[in-house]
């Protein structure tokens, strides 16, 4: 089970150091079989990897350049995102493909530099409300898939050397749930969750892989969510900003996998 907050282009510097103080005196279980995910802004990794060092809190970035280096104004390349001493990076959520027009040729590029930097990679995915309203939402994630994994066992675009367990994680934000207060059925995060472990094992010869559910979730969702068989974890944005808001979905993931055995 994995619970990563997306923090987006949020906080100040005090507003990290006070979270990560508040998840530190929490207390909670870090290391076991419920793990904690956080993607702060780039300006403030270095604050986030000295005020968590020594937690088994993993943290990334929010997406990274598919150069190693280079003339790249603006831009973080995942080598860069590696030697900050980052274990992850976010790749493909909807607001990077609208905002900044990443397709999955680019998010696949970006796949395969964060691979080569020794990055494991949270790949998102989902269709738009017309997308799903004309009945496409499988389709336009099985092609994000196919188009974002694009030679991962091997091609050019996904480096030499297959998968390994623990280096990939699928997050499903259908884009129509993202900070809107809307969740999918049950039965419809069931469906579309199978699919994406089915169609992602298929393209990375990967079996159980984390497939985590993101678009508002909060504290009053998080369990009916997390229980579902399919659901191996939860990306939040808006609820991860609040210390108190995300260990409350935290809860909910340590119970689940308590359940689950
Ligand atoms: C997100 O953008 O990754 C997200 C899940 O946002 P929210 O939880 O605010 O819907």
């Amino acid at each position: 089970m994995i619970i990563a907050g997306n923090w987006k282009m949020n906080h100040t510097r005090a507003q990290v150091a006070g979270f990560c103080a508040s998840v530190k005196a929490a207390g909670r279980p870090l290391d076991g079989a419920c793990r904690m995910v956080l993607f702060p802004a780039f300006v403030h990794l270095a604050d986030l990897a000295s005020q968590l060092s020594g937690s088994s809190v993993s943290w990334g970035g929010q997406t990274c350049h598919m150069a190693e280096k280079g003339a790249h104004t603006g831009n973080i390349s995942a080598a860069m995102l590696a030697d900050m001493g980052a274990s992850w990076v976010l790749l493909g959520h909807s607001e990077r493909r609208v905002e900044h027009g990443e397709t999955d040729l680019a998010v696949a590029a970006s796949l395969a530099a964060g691979r080569q930097a020794g990055l494991s990679i949270m790949l998102c995915v989902g269709e738009s409300q017309a997308e799903r309203e004309a009945g496409q939402a499988e389709q336009v994630v099985r092609a994000q898939l196919a188009g974002s994994l694009a030679g991962s066992l091997g091609g050019s675009l996904g480096g030499s050397s297959g998968w390994q367990a623990g280096q990939l994680a699928i997050a499903y934000e259908p884009v129509w749930a993202i900070g809107t207060g809307l969740v999918p059925q049950l039965s419809d995060i069931e469906a579309m969750h199978s699919l994406i472990a089915d169609a992602a094992q298929q393209l990375t010869g990967l079996a159980d892989l984390p497939v985590l559910y993101g678009g508002s979730v909060n504290p009053a969702n998080a369990a009916d969510i997390l229980q579902l068989a399919s659901v191996s974890g939860a990306l939040v944005g808006g609820a991860s900003l609040k210390a108190d808001d995300f260990l409350a979905i935290f809860d909910a993931g340590l119970a689940v996998c308590d359940a689950k055995g």
